[in-house]
Order: C-alpha cells, then sequence, then structure tokens
C-alpha cells in the first residue's frame, strides 16, 4: 500500500522519505522547522565563512559551481552581493539545450568570470545508454560531473571554498543526517551525489570503459582535496532557499524561462538546461511512481502557493506521461546520439518499471494507454 503525505503529495515509495504518526513527511516536517530556525544566525555563520575565504590579493576566493539554471543564477546574484570574487564552473549537462546555453551566457554577463569543462561527448554516450540500461540513470555522468568537476578544478586553481545550491536531502526528503548536513563531504557524494551504486571504478573494470576516458568523473582523492583544503558548503543551509523565489530573482537579472511548462511537470522554470532531463524524470516516475510534477507541487502546497487538492488534479493529469519530447525536441531525436531506437527506449523503461506500483494484466504485461502511459495498481491511495 503506497501513500501520500497528509500536507503535501509525496509517496511513500519515495527512497528515504519517512512520515510521522500524523502521516506528514520528513521533508515537510524540515520545511515547518524553518520558522525555528534563527537564519540571522545561519547568515552571520555564512558571513563568518566567506569571511575565512575572502582574499585580499583579489584572487578568486569561492568557486561556484553553475548549470545556468536559476539556483545557480541566483547563487552567482548572492555571492556578488557579498563581495566574493567567484569563478563559476559549469560542468557540461549530457545533452546541453539551447535555453541552457542562453542562460549560461545570462549567467557570465552578471560580471563574473566563468569556465567550462566539456567531457568527451562520444565517451559521454556511451555512458549515457550504459547507465540508463544497468541503473536507469540516463544522466548519471552529469550527476557525477557537477560533484567531481567543481571539486577539480577547485583543487587545481586553489580555490578553497565551493558553494552549492541546495542540499536535495533537505527539502526533497531525505535521511536526517544528511539533510541537516551543511558542509559537503566524500562520504556525502559517495552516499548521495547520484552514483546509484555504479561506481567510477565499475566503468573501468566491469563495464571496460578505458580509464583514460573516466578523468572527468572522479572525484578527487582525499589526499589530493587536504592538500589542496577544498570545503564545499551548501547555501540552501545559510539562507531561506525556495526555488520558485530564486527564480523571480534570476528573472529579474535576465534569466529565461521556457515559453510554455515543461512537459510532465509543473512551471516553466527549472530543469531547462538539458534534453535527456524528462527521460531522467520517467524513470524516477518507474522506480517510485512520482515524477517531477509531484516534487514541484509539493514545493508549491508547502509554501501556500497551491491547495493539496490543486497539487492532486495536476500531479495526475502531467506526473509520469510517456516523454515523447522535452523542451520541444522529440523522444526520437533525444535518442538518436545514443544510437538508441524508441522501441529500444521502452524496453528498458519496462525494465525498470516497478510492478509492485504499476499494473500488468493476467500475462504480466505492463498495461498502458496508447501513448504508452502506464497506469498505477489499485493500491495507490491518494
Ligand atoms: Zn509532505
Amino acid at each position: 500500500m503506497i501513500r501520500l503525505c497528509v500536507n503535501c503529495l509525496l509517496p511513500s515509495s519515495k527512497p528515504d522519505l519517512y512520515f510521522d504518526e500524523e502521516g506528514v513527511c520528513t521533508a515537510c516536517t524540515a520545511y515547518f522547522d524553518r520558522p525555528n530556525i534563527d537564519w540571522d544566525k545561519r547568515r552571520a555563520e555564512l558571513l563568518k565563512i566567506l569571511e575565512t575565504y575572502r582574499r585580499s590579493d583579489g584572487y578568486w576566493d569561492c568557486l561556484i559551481g553553475v548549470s545556468g539554471g536559476k539556483d545557480s543564477t541566483f547563487q552567482v546574484i548572492k555571492m556578488l552581493e557579498f563581495g566574493m570574487n567567484p569563478l563559476c564552473v559549469t560542468a557540461t549537462t549530457c545533452d546541453e539545450s539551447e535555453l541552457g546555453r542562453k542562460n549560461i551566457e545570462n549567467l557570465k554577463n552578471l560580471g563574473v568570470d566563468h569556465l567550462q569543462v566539456s567531457p568527451n561527448p562520444l565517451v559521454r554516450r556511451k555512458l549515457n545508454r550504459l547507465c540508463l540500461n544497468e541503473v536507469g540513470d540516463i544522466q548519471w555522468p552529469e550527476h557525477v560531473g557537477i560533484f567531481t568537476i567543481p571539486f577539480k578544478v577547485a583543487s587545481q586553481y586553489e580555490v578553497g571554498l565551493i558553494i552549492y545550491g541546495e542540499n536535495p536531502q533537505n527539502e526533497f526528503g531525505g535521511p536526517d543526517l544528511a539533510a541537516k548536513a551543511n558542509v559537503m563531504d566524500r562520504r556525502w557524494m559517495e552516499e548521495f551525489g547520484g552514483l546509484l551504486g555504479l561506481r567510477v571504478s565499475d566503468l573501468s573494470e566491469t563495464y571496460k570503459i578505458p580509464k583514460k576516458n573516466l578523468v572527468p568523473y572522479e572525484y578527487p582523492t582525499l589526499d589530493e582535496l587536504s592538500k589542496s583544503r577544498v570545503s564545499a558548503i551548501f547555501l540552501g543551509q545559510f539562507l531561506p532557499w525556495d526555488g520558485f523565489e530564486n527564480y523571480k530573482c534570476a528573472s529579474d537579472s535576465g534569466f529565461l524561462p521556457y515559453s510554455a511548462d515543461i512537459e510532465g511537470s509543473i512551471g516553466n522554470y527549472e530543469n531547462l538546461d538539458n534534453y535527456q532531463q524528462g527521460i531522467h524524470d520517467y524513470f524516477k516516475y518507474l522506480k517510485f511512481g512520482f515524477g517531477r510534477a509531484t516534487d514541484i507541487a509539493s514545493l508549491h502546497i508547502r509554501r501556500g502557493r497551491m491547495t493539496r487538492d490543486e497539487g492532486l488534479r495536476l500531479v495526475r493529469e502531467r506526473d509520469g506521461r510517456f516523454p515523447w519530447s522535452y523542451l520541444g525536441k522529440t523522444l526520437e531525436q533525444i535518442l538518436k546520439p545514443l544510437e538508441m531506437s524508441v522501441d529500444d527506449f521502452v524496453a528498458v523503461c519496462d525494465r525498470f518499471t516497478n510492478r509492485e506500483l504499476f499494473a500488468s494484466d493476467l500475462e504480466g504485461n505492463l498495461i498502458k494507454d496508447e501513448n504508452g502511459n502506464l497506469q498505477k495498481r489499485k493500491d495507490w491511495l491518494a
């Protein structure tokens, strides 16, 4: 039996999400706990950390990993406000969208130095296909790269502090300790940094990807890290974090949203930088029975910007639609560089579909409508 949080819409099938006796999820509890947080104190703590790293010689004093999204634009705006001199680093997304590129240009024009690291696209396509097949995550290389690449660059250029945005374990629900962490270290990365049990060493040993192709995906060794003394913080632990507010702030500085609501989601202002995102979100739905629409609706419900009923209606309408397109690019076009057909793709989807969550017929075939959309089993409570 799957139940939903009585306050938001997150389901009990979400990994690392827990419910209290009243049926409220840990993501909501963490959010409701916010007024008890002394934000002035947190802000003072942040300023103290920034002071420790601030350089008097004019060199970069922090590094911001920037995708070009609303949150990274907001992070840059904040660090400039605090008078920091950031080096911004983009680990290129797996299938960079036109809009994503424009938003990176916009971010640079806030007035920062910027470095882009683009791992070998031929290897990456191979990894996209392999990781989709093996762990059901087409964006595995990207999820790993957004952690490894900033650390590597920070080590290399001797920039002591990396500024990340939100601790995803916090608002989206996660183990208590991970949610409260304000420092990201190797352990956090290994546990929550998107590896999904597939380690970089597995790629060379089990899947025979030459080691020389995996440099961008290797986390610096503990030795390298302690030598260069790189630390990372989540800005969301020090400032009240709200994706929608961040969007408004970014938008005032030229950040561009998509021209319509994004396929399978609610709103037009996030996850705009990678055409593969729709596939990624769809696999989350296949595995856990909820997609991006649930996440976004839950954020809005917690903040009173949407009623739970309205959220539920939107989720039923949009969540987990078969990803025929994303940001206007067709599935066929998105799969082509991976040398994968739509039929191949459907076969992988079926393999990763959680049959405890989705209905099958008497022969055990998944029940789908004419557009390939699955049907949830009846024991799914709303
Ligand atoms: Zn909740």
